[in-house]
């Protein structure tokens, strides 16, 4: 398998991909919207937006004061979510605590 290195764009860091049993929950990786409709609700703000890749829930990310989608992640056992930032294009496995590259990230 030839090794993938992810670069992300909020802090330039490389990451070189790792392996995630959870491919095939990967349903959706287009996202419907771009806030986090929790954080609308309480009227909070969020710095960044991450995206169910299972059944597209949108919620904000892990430095968010509200980690809407870790909490979504938590509830359901959704383990992967994409980056929406535009520039970043990578998944995070919340289960392997895996990085994954934007090849897994094409329309299916
Ligand atoms: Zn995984
Ligand atoms: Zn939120
Ligand atoms: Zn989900």
């Amino acid at each position: 398998m030839p090794e993938i290195i992810i670069k992300l764009a909020f802090n330039g860091m490389k990451l070189t991909e790792k392996p995630c049993t959870h491919l095939d929950m990967i349903k959706m990786v287009e996202p419907a919207t771009d806030v986090c409709a929790d954080c609308v609700a309480s009227d909070t703000k969020w710095p960044a937006l991450r995206m169910c890749l299972t059944c597209g829930y949108t919620g904000c990310c892990d430095t968010s004061i509200n980690k809407h989608a870790k909490t979504h992640a938590e509830e359901t056992g959704h383990a992967l979510f994409r980056s929406i930032v535009p520039d970043e294009s990578w998944a995070w496995c919340y289960e392997d605590h895996a990085f994954l590259g934007s090849h897994h990230l094409k329309n299916r």
